[in-house]
């Protein structure tokens, strides 16, 4: 029996059938699954028996998809990240089946609300923002565009904490996702591969009598793969995402057990698991963290081992391992991927060392995210040679060839070849894993057109130099799937009911909406929705000092990681600006406002945390001074995540994307408001550019330096302390904060901001801060206009479709990995009548 797409209910006898499985499949999953009966039952119970008879009809697409990945000679993309900030599955997986109607109503005929459900999923929480979810974006896009890719990643034990306030304060707590049970995943214990640190190298002759080399490990760990079925939108391509969880090789050394030693045995045990354990909650590096580059190793190394086996199911050979696998390396977390790939072909499988090169470069491509040159990702030397010695060698000859091919280029030019070393040299020795990246790889992309100009400028000059066309951008962008269909279903259906569905798969389909922007019967349906949207979050959250949040409110939001770059400091200046001109005069014509606030701190990041601390503090304030509580209000939704986001970016009116300039590389964030119909307030930083240029300057509240202006400004030696005295509101909104209005008296507290911002402003935050408030100002304008301000959101999510990251993908595909589409075809049966014919244990192989 051949179909060619999975089918669910095309009439309505078929449509009852599939209901009455689907209730019986939660009341079989809780029976014999779960062990529980209805009347003892736990809403984790409900949902975990939802969710596995969501995921049953998963299966049959999913291992169809692996046969016709094995049998077929397609080539797969493996998309390395040490993060993949997946989001709750349920609900995408609803959507992406196409069943979310029947299983809703298959809920509600079971006495189950599906919302409450959905809400009930604890999200894996396995990446810290912005480039752990572009990775989710793009395994959503990959799967949907038909392209057979594998996620490799780490399974952390403990994702991304959960935040809390604590009188203000952030407090971390640890987050247990795994608790509940993980109904997504499947975990294959015998596939486990093996994985050395320490020991050391020696040379050896083999049966040829070539002499050779081999690393000895000073111990092993066991890497197992727990496989989660990535599913694409309403086709039959079912990927995965294998993330690796770290096990001691053996449960007891016997030897150390007999000798009465049995703590020392357990304690090898916990420290192999300690690798898996935990991410690292810093959104940048986590300086000289030995268990963190033995994370990157670990994941990295099971996943190269990995690819090897699946190849090697099928080839003779590595000799064309890059005509089957295109590597993308997520940011420099998975460099070492390089030298482990050139030791296992070189010591393992014994190619020579230009033919393994050859393999080597030919499959590996580097994503930078990042422009700062001192966050770029480096490892002491000394620390490799410890850990993985054979790999420091292997660096060593990698670095030793490729200097000669620079001094050859540049002859006599030292200097060049210093900086373009893989090793720094200026103080003590470490390893640049940005340089090994580029030298290892055959592309090399930035993730906005500015961003990539810049590296080509400044960061990566020397290796734009070097290869001319290595170099090139393609700008990030997000799953309309996610951040649209599953998170805005008011506004979707509305979209739906206009102009069709195929914007959902070709998002450049939105343009059809943008004579809609004219017809006022639309645009009161738009503000309806948006409207709805607000009142669910006002809702949601009540305000604990003042007046409950007024959804008429102009929603202004700012969710994202806490830095400083990101300039949450200039937003709340703006707020206390405000605060002072309604106290002074309590006439003032300006809209209320709701200014909304997410995102977490990394837990050493002092200036961040103060910062979380001044927003709240701020916010207690405001909220209880019933002079200006009308209209001015402040909520800090604690705990920033995939599902907060969910119901933040459909209600925004206004997104803040107020980064200084040059320092944000692309952003992510600035898309997924646009797209649910927000108008973004912004400076000239990452794709916020190539956002304004889609939607029409006119659409688009710009403001503050551009990155010209703002390294002229440093040029020309930039004051702080200079805007401040010549700035009246500017002088006294700081000084409010200085003196301790917002913090009982207290003169101490928020002292560092202040002193920050006074004596260096690295992100000169008072540079931009008039401009900020005049566009404020316009802003505030605009929305008193509500016809005009929602023809704008009409035309910003018109307007937005390059910003898929299906366009992304497409682009990925053909200037990198040089693959297409692969359509497979639903061949497998699901349970034959009459059972299964098992083949003999020879004829079975394992993928
Ligand atoms: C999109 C997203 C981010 C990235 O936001 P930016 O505004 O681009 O920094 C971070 N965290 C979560 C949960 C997200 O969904």
């Amino acid at each position: 029996m051949t179909k060619k797409k999975a089918n669910y209910g095309n009439s309505q006898t078929n449509e009852r059938k599939t209901i009455k499985k689907l209730k019986r499949g939660f009341a079989y999953k809780l029976f014999y699954q779960l062990g529980v009966w209805t009347q003892n039952a736990s809403l984790n119970d409900y949902y975990l028996a939802v969710s596995y008879t969501v995921r049953d009809r998963m299966q049959q697409l999913f291992i169809n998809t692996i046969r016709a990945f094995q049998q077929k000679d397609s080539k797969i993309v493996s998309y390395l990240s040490a993060e993949f900030l997946m989001g709750p599955h349920l609900h995408n997986n609803l959507i992406n089946l196409g069943i979310y109607d029947q299983v809703a109503q298959a809920a509600a005929e079971s006495g189950l609300d599906l919302q409450q459900i959905i809400d009930h999923e604890e999200e894996p929480g396995l990446g810290n923002g912005g480039l752990g979810r572009l990775a989710a974006c793009y395994l959503d896009s990959l799967a949907s565009l038909e392209i057979p890719a594998i996620g490799y990643g780490i399974r952390y034990e403990f994702g991304m904490f959960d935040q809390a306030f604590d009188n203000g304060w952030q407090k971390e707590l640890s987050d247990r996702w795994l608790q509940p049970g993980n109904p997504w995943e499947f975990k294959k214990a015998d596939m486990a591969v093996e994985v050395g640190s320490g020991g050391y190298t020696e040379q050896y002759k083999d049966d040829h009598g070539k002499l050779r080399v081999r690393w000895v490990p000073g111990k092993l760990v066991k890497g197992i793969p727990y496989d989660t079925p990535i599913l694409g939108y309403r086709v039959n391509t079912v990927n995965m995402l294998r993330l690796w969880s770290a096990e001691a090789p053996k449960s007891f050394d016997f030897a150390e057990f007999n000798v009465g030693d049995y703590l020392g045995a357990v304690h090898e045990k916990m420290l192999a698991e300690t690798i898996s354990k935990v991410l690292y909650p810093n959104d940048e590096q986590s300086h000289g963290k030995a268990l963190r580059l033995y994370q990157q190793y670990f994941f990295v190394s099971c996943s190269m081992q990995d690819m090897i086996r699946i190849h090697l199911f099928q080839f003779e050979n590595l000799d064309n391992f890059s005509d089957k696998f295109a590597v993308q390396l997520n940011d420099t977390h998975p460099a070492i991927a390089v030298p482990e790939f050139m030791r296992l072909l070189v010591d393992v499988h014994h190619y020579d060392w230009d033919s393994a090169w050859e393999i080597v470069t030919h499959t590996f491509a580097y994503t930078n995210h990042t422009l700062l040159p001192e966050a770029l990702e480096k490892w002491p030397v000394a620390m490799l040679a410890g850990l993985l010695p054979r790999h420091l060698e292997i660096i060593y000859e990698i670095n030793r060839r490729f200097l000669d091919l620079v001094r050859l280029e540049y002859p006599g030019d030292v200097d060049v070849v210093r900086r373009m070393s893989i090793i720094d040299e200026t103080g003590e020795r470490y390893v640049r894993m940005a340089n090994l990246a580029c030298v290892g790889g055959h592309a090399i992309n930035g993730v906005a057109q500015l961003h990539t100009k810049l590296l080509k400028e400044h960061t990566l000059v020397d290796f734009h130099r070097l290869w001319p066309d290595k170099l090139i951008n393609i700008t990030n962008g997000v799953t309309p799937r996610r951040w649209m269909v599953v998170s805005n279903p008011r506004l979707s259906q509305l979209i739906r009911s206009a102009i069709g569905e195929e914007w959902i798969t070709d998002l450049k389909k939105l343009q059809a909406l943008e004579p809609l922007a004219e017809d006022s019967a639309f645009c009161e349906k738009w503000q309806q929705i948006k409207f709805a949207n607000k009142q669910d979050i006002c809702t949601m959250f009540a305000c604990k000092q003042g007046p409950n949040y007024n959804p008429q409110a102009l929603f202004d939001v700012q969710v994202k990681r806490i830095h400083e770059y990101k300039r949450q400091h200039l937003n709340l200046l703006h707020i206390v600006t405000l605060y002072q001109r309604l106290k002074n005069n309590p006439e003032l014509d300006i809209p209320p406002r709701l200014f909304i606030f997410g995102g977490k701190a990394a837990p050493s990041y002092f200036m961040a945390k103060l910062i979380i601390k001044l927003i709240n503090s701020v916010a207690e304030v405001v909220n209880g001074d019933p002079a200006v509580n009308k209209r001015l209000q402040i909520l800090f939704i604690p705990n920033y995540n995939v599902q907060i986001g969910h119901i933040v970016y459909p209600m925004a009116d206004l997104s803040e994307q107020i980064s200084l300039a040059g320092k944000e590389a692309s952003g992510t964030g600035n898309m997924k408001f646009a797209m649910n119909g927000a108008l973004t307030v912004g400076t000239l930083d990452g794709a916020n550019v190539e956002i304004r240029e889609e939607v029409g300057a006119e659409n688009f509240f710009l403001f503050g330096m551009n990155v010209g202006e703002v390294e002229a400004r440093r040029a020309a030696g930039y004051n702080p302390q200079d805007i401040y005295n010549e700035n009246k509101e500017l002088h006294a909104a700081i000084n409010l904060i200085a003196t301790g209005h917002f913090s009982h008296g207290d003169r101490e507290l928020f002292r560092p901001v202040i002193d920050s911002l006074l004596k260096h402003d690295p992100f000169m935050v008072l540079a931009d801060y008039q401009a900020y408030v005049d566009c404020q100002q316009q802003v505030g304008e605009v929305f008193q206009d509500p016809q005009r301000w929602t023809r704008m959101a009409i035309l910003n999510a018109a307007r937005i479709g390059k910003f898929s990251s299906d366009r992304s993908i497409t682009e990925y595909c053909r200037k990198i990995w040089q693959v297409k589409p692969f359509p497979v075809a639903l061949t497998l049966q699901r349970v034959p009548d009459g059972g299964i014919k098992f083949p003999k244990r020879k004829e079975i192989v394992r993928t």
